[in-house]
């Protein structure tokens, strides 16, 4: 290709921005002396619950563990059936077989969202929960999934691992369902290496993650070890050991702080990606809706292959030659090896998520591209369009 001659370094799908701020947090932590979970850790979740308007926050160290703890919270088991959409990452669904549990997988439609009348239709009377998963910082259909959750008893546990800063209307993503978890992988819109958190307006729910993320040991290391505190504690559950470190804390609430900033950078970047494709039908950009803010963790081109004589599978090999880096989100967890064999899932079981995944690519959208990278990649993609057109 002609563009490749113009371009002499890679651009990396994704790469962190972290600065000065969370480097000096997390030396000021070290020579704190408190290395796990304390002060900084509770600040963090003082500062989330306020910026998603929760009213309690517990940090985690992962968003895995978030999910975990939220759906042994409410009481998800052995019999129980869990809700999820097939077009996530490994962790929605493995954590309902930790509990025992049985995952029900729902397809999505060209918005990758879950199917809120598809995941209607497959509720039995063994279903306790569903968790949407709000797919790149889009959030699902919230209004018509709780009235549907409200009306036949079922709870609601948002994989929001995508969706910060997001909002449904004029409400953050964080305070609507029971229990929203969040990530702060590395990956993810803000970071602190690895970690996460729980959300809830639910004082007993947010009790029993908390107590469950230490052990369930009635009192957190913090009261444990300070002067303050009593030494005495007792073990009331069989817990985990899930909490999240004061040196991870230190960079999430710088991260936090910067959270409103790096999102209008990749709501630019998104804007721009969209303008681009606007005269190229062979790329659909990602649909979103009037009445939410997309937080903008993925920035998913769908490719009309049967418009182009290469595949997606080329078309990705094609973009990481002129180096652009790529990903692909999701392989639908009903077409891998574990959901074929122990649930007997076909791939047409779900066509819409089959079909997408031939379609789908992840193209950059984070904080260290320039205005000429943003511009570049879109040429790239379009450039591929006009050589590959049918
Ligand atoms: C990243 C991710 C998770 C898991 O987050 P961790 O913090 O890595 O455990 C869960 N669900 C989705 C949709 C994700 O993208």
């Amino acid at each position: 290709m002609a563009v490749e001659a113009l371009r002499q370094h890679t651009i990396p799908f994704f790469a962190p921005l972290l600065g000065d701020e969370e480097i000096d947090s997390v030396v000021e932590t070290l020579r704190s002396g408190w290395l796990t979970t304390g002060p900084k850790a509770k600040r963090f979740e003082q500062l989330f619950a306020e910026a998603v308007a929760a009213e309690h926050a517990i940090a985690v160290n992962s968003c895995t563990s978030a999910l975990h703890l939220a759906l042994e919270a409410v009481g998800v088991g052995p019999g129980d059936e869990v809700l999820l959409p097939t077009l996530t990452f490994a962790s929605t669904g493995e954590i309902v077989m930790h509990l025992g549990a049985t995952p029900v997988l729902v397809d999505c439609g060209s918005d990758f969202l879950m199917d809120v009348g598809e995941m209607e239709a497959k509720i039995t009377p063994r279903t306790k929960a569903v968790v949407p998963v709000h797919y790149g910082g889009h959030p699902c259909d919230m209004e018509r999934l709780l009235r549907i959750a409200g009306e036949r008893g079922l709870r609601v546990i948002e994989d929001a691992a995508h969706a910060l800063p997001a909002r449904y209307g004029d409400r953050p993503i964080g305070g609507l369902g029971d229990i929203t978890c969040f990530s702060f992988y590395a990956n993810k819109t803000i970071t602190t290496g690895e970690g996460g958190m729980v959300t809830t307006n639910d004082a007993e729910l947010a009790d029993r993650v908390r107590l469950m993320s230490m052990h369930g040991i009635s009192k957190d290391a913090w009261k444990r070890f300070s002067a303050e505190g009593a030494w005495y504690y007792e073990i009331t559950a069989p817990g985990y050991k899930f909490n999240m470190t004061d040196i991870a804390a230190a960079i999430g609430i710088q991260q936090l702080a910067k959270s409103d900033r790096f999102w209008e950078r990749r709501a630019e970047i998104a804007s721009r990606y969209d303008a681009a494709f606007a005269p190229t039908p062979e790329v659909v950009t990602p649909p979103t809706e009037l009445h939410v803010q997309n937080a903008w963790h993925l920035y998913v081109i769908r490719l009309q292959t049967e418009l182009l004589t290469i595949s997606r599978n080329e078309f990705i090999t094609q973009l990481n030659d002129a180096g652009i880096g790529t990903s692909v989100h999701y392989l639908p967890l009903h077409m891998h090896p574990l959901y074929r064999d122990r649930f007997g899932y076909a791939n047409s079981d779900l066509p819409r998520a089959a079909d997408l995944f031939d379609r789908i690519i992840s193209i950059p959208i984070h904080l260290k591209l320039t205005d000429d990278d943003v511009e570049f990649i879109a040429a790239t993609v379009n450039g591929l369009v006009d050589e590959y057109r049918r």
